[in-house]
């Protein structure tokens, strides 16, 4: 049995018209000779009425003091909603379909309700189905525990679903289905040549998280990896087969894969960069400034330790706690503010010279201060001022010849 897992984001579920574009996709499949296992998400975003935020907002948000498991049992509806309208849509273009939650889907969670995670799949149930049926539908974001309490994964959990399940039931391929046409090169709406991948890897991906996290979830990714079942990110409205994320890229993907430097640059800003200089005593500061920060909750990034002192980036929303904390420590800091932190991620930068050359040389000719940089096998990532930002991406991405 040829199995393939089809799962559709709450745009693509959103509205009769948008199911149709997703219907196609599956006679597609259908046609291919695949059994299908849809998973859905939510249909749509707040304020469509069955949108997991529309839900929530039923009961006050995240204000609400409805325990956990009551809130799982609430917007797990969402999805729940979402699979069985489709199972109707299909029903009404003559394919027949049979919905299931997830746990009658037999997908066992811990019980940490709202941020449960999958232990088993038992795929015993959706087998015996898939043999009396072509498509077998099954709600995503949820599960069960083993006393048969529903549980929801965490937000965007759907995509971790389909990948969970494509790898109990050694699916061939996992379609993520959303409202963009892949993974691009760089974020379109600052760089304007960014291009579409045609192939990238799970661990570039993971890397370049802050721009894929957007369009599938790194939980999802890290899943497939394991179970080395291809992913294909695509869009819902359109025949394209989308951004594949694999390991062994087949023949015509792999030189998309491998003969690049760089695949893709993802940034993130609002970044407050930190230095501290003392001298005196310096491995008592770096205990000390760094146990601070964890007891204050403060998440620290682009740590560097040194002889001379320590320097290291918060989201700028930290800013005014980290302040107080610091001061209590009396250290002396330099805070400077609206940074950008760029990531460039690429399989093959591994252990070939030259790339941070090439990224130094492209700054250094626009006149853009590098504030700190680090690197490790797949990433290089610079810290700059957000004001360089726009100038910056479309130099590198020029450099290194991403539109090409
Ligand atoms: N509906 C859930 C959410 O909005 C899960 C998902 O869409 O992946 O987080
Ligand atoms: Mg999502």
């Amino acid at each position: 049995m040829r199995i393939l897992v089809q799962k559709f984001g709450g745009t693509s579920v959103k509205s009769k018209r948008s199911r149709q574009h997703a219907i196609r996709h599956i006679k597609e499949a259908l046609s291919e000779g695949y059994k299908i296992v849809v998973v859905v998400s939510a249909m749509g975003r707040f304020p469509d009425p069955y949108a997991t935020d529309s839900l929530l907002s039923l009961i006050n948000g995240n204000q609400s003091k409805l325990s956990n498991r009551e809130k799982d049992l609430l917007i797990s509806c969402g999805e729940t909603i979402s699979a069985t309208v489709f199972s109707h849509d299909l029903l009404e273009n003559q394919i027949e379909s049979v919905a299931l939650s997830g746990g009658e889907a037999g997908i066992i969670t811990t019980s940490n309700f709202s941020n449960a995670q999958i232990k088993t799949i038992d795929t015993q149930y959706i087998h015996q189905l898939l043999k009396e049926h072509q498509v077998v539908i099954v709600a995503g974001f949820q599960g069960k525990t083993e006393n048969n309490e529903v549980t929801t994964i965490g937000r965007g959990g759907s995509d971790t679903s389909a990948t969970a399940l494509a790898a109990a039931l050694q699916a061939e391929f996992v379609d993520i289905f959303t409202d963009v046409n892949g993974i691009m090169t760089a974020d379109p709406r600052v760089v304007s040549n960014a291009k579409k991948l045609e192939a990238i890897s799970y661990t570039e991906i993971c890397n370049l998280a802050y721009q894929g996290a957007k369009v599938i979830h790194p939980r999802a990714v890290e899943i497939a990896m394991q179970a080395n079942i291809p992913i294909r990110v695509r869009s819902t409205m359109l025949k394209d087969k989308g951004t594949l994320i694999t390991n062994a890229p087949e023949a015509d993907y792999s030189e998309s894969i491998h003969d690049k430097l760089v695949t893709g640059i993802a940034y993130v800003n609002h970044i407050t960069q930190i230095r501290i200089q003392e001298i005196k005593e310096p491995q008592q500061l770096h205990v000390m400034v760094f146990k601070a920060m964890a007891e204050a909750g403060i998440s620290v990034d682009f740590i560097n330790i040194s002889p001379n002192g320590v320097v290291y980036t918060i989201f700028e929303r930290d800013e005014p706690l980290a302040k107080e904390v610091l001061k209590e420590l009396k250290v002396n800091p330099t805070y400077t503010e609206d940074c950008a932190k760029i990531s460039l991620v690429g399989a093959g930068m591994s252990g070939l010279p030259g790339v941070t050359s090439k990224i130094v040389q492209t700054l250094t000719n626009k006149q853009i201060p590098i504030l700190q940089s680090a690197d490790s096998h797949r990433t290089i990532w610079v810290l700059i001022q957000n004001k360089n930002l726009e100038t910056a991406l479309n130099a590198l991405h020029v450099a290194f010849q991403l539109e090409k």
